[in-house]
Parts: C-alpha cells; structure tokens; sequence
C-alpha cells in the first residue's frame, strides 16, 4: 500500500515522539542508577568513619599503653558515643529503606494535634532542658482532629524538633504551630530562631544525605537524613512539606496531614 506525504509526515511525528519518550526514559535510568550508587557511596563513608574511630579507640585501650582512669574513661565515652551514632545511621537508613519500598503500612487514627505536640515534647524534655530552650506551642481552637500513624508523625516532629533544638541559640524560642491548610488538611509547623538557611540550600535540604556547613549547628548533626525521614513519613499520608527561612532570622519547618473526615472525635 502507498502511503501518502500526510500520513508519512504523521507517522515521522510519532516516531519522533515515541523516540523522545525513550531518550526521557533512559535519562530517568541513568540519573537513578548514578543516584544508587551516590547512596551506596554516602552509606559507606557515614559507616565507616565512626567504624575506624571505634577500632582505634578499643586498640589504643588493648595497647595497654592508657596510665590513668580519666584518659580510659574518656577513651570509653568516645567509644560508647560513636557506637550511639553508628545505631542511629543504621536505624535511620533502615527506615527510610522501608519508607521507599512502601514496607510501612500506615495504622492512621484520630489524634488531637495539641496532645500530640505535648507529647513529641516530652519524649524531649531532657534535651529541652539541658539547652535552656523556651517552647510555644500555638493550636486553635476549632482546628479539629488529624487522622494520622500517630507513631510516624511523632518521628517526624521529633525529626524536626531535634534539629531545632540542634540550630536554636541558648535560651530563644521554639515555636510549634497548627493552623488550617487547603483542601482536608492541617500545616503543622516548628519555628527556630537559629542561623537560617542559605537560599542555595533551601531546595536541598530534604534529599537524603544533604548537610549544608556542619559548624553553624550546635554539634556535628547526623548525616543527613532525618529530613528526608520526615518527606517520606507525610508523602505517605497524602501530605505535603516545606520550609520557609532566611539567613539570620531562623527557620520554619512545615508539613500537611489530613484532616480526620470520620466525624470521630
Ligand atoms: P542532619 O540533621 O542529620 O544533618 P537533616 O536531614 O535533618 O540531617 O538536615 C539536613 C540539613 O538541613 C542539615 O545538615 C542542616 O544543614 C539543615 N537544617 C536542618 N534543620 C535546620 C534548622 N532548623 N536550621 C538550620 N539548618 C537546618
């Protein structure tokens, strides 16, 4: 059959498309596969540095060469508190591992948003308290009840909260607000009056493994995960996160959850 200059021109279109669709396709492929093993890179470099302070930690103690109790206590408090942050790297990559493979399932229930803040900052207390940090806590009214996996939200909130506590200056003030969002859903939000973020990093700063410079914090922070732990936590609840800040005028972390539509109380 012949075929006819419009209908070679249609189907060039299509082949034009179709081969579009594939060069897109097998970007998306590269970028994740480069993205893969940028991860595995980051894993290993977060595993191994606390790994080869604890290794020569316990060999200087094997050495015997130690004389007095103060250097060997001290040598165990390094030891104890690198191995603290070996655990927290493992728990943190193995939930967020389960987060990206839909492995958490969700168990959502009626939660009043201002028992949820008391309690995110009691688990906190101590913490609260060794810094001298004041809390506000703002909840309306007639916000309602949030239909959440109370333990996944309070992980975020606490994600947030440590970092705040992390960035805040001596004696200023954390901010917990709630207030009505669009469609069924509630912003929940922390305010700190730490350094800010620099424009540059705003965009980056909920991808996994992104530190911007460690000194501005209070200590040297984790490895840049916790943030991404919060994305993952509210996309899985239909919500959305962001955050609003400027260098020197501290920062606001946000996030939606639903609304509860059931009508309980
Ligand atoms: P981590 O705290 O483990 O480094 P996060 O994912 O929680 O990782 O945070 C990523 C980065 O975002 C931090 O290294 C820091 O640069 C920045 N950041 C997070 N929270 C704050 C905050 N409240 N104030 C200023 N910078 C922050």
């Amino acid at each position: 059959p012949q075929i006819g200059p419009q209908e070679f021109q249609q189907l060039a279109d299509q082949f034009n498309q179709m081969s579009g669709r594939l060069r897109d396709m097998f970007e998306k492929l590269r970028v994740s596969e480069e993205a893969r093993s940028e991860l595995v890179a980051n894993v290993s470099h977060d595993l191994r540095t606390p790994m080869a302070s604890i290794q020569s930690f316990v060999e200087a103690l094997q050495d015997d060469v130690i004389q007095d109790q103060e250097t060997f206590n001290r040598y165990l408090q390094t030891i104890r508190l690198e191995t603290r942050k070996l655990n927290g790297l493992i728990e943190d990559l193995f939930q967020l591992s389960r987060l990206h493979a839909g492995a958490i399932e969700l168990h959502q229930h009626t939660v009043a948003v201002d028992s949820l803040f008391v309690e995110v900052l009691h688990s906190h207390y101590m913490l609260l308290r060794e810094t001298g940090l004041e809390v506000e806590v703002r909840v309306p009214d007639d916000i309602g009840s949030i239909w959440i996996d109370e333990f996944e939200i309070k992980r975020a909130l606490g994600n947030l909260l440590q970092n705040a506590i992390q960035y805040a200056p001596v004696a200023s003030t954390i901010l917990f607000e709630a207030r009505p969002s669009t469609g069924d859903f509630v912003e929940l939000s922390l305010r700190d009056e730490g350094p800010g973020i620099d424009e540059n990093d705003l965009k980056r700063v909920f991808d996994r493994f992104y530190r911007s410079d460690p000194s501005r914090g209070r200590e040297g922070g984790g490895a840049g995960l916790g943030l991404a732990i919060v994305q993952s936590i509210v996309e899985r609840h239909g919500g959305k996160v962001g955050v609003d800040s400027r260098i020197g005028e501290g920062s606001r972390f946000w996030f939606t959850v639903p609304l509860n539509r059931h009508g309980l109380s």
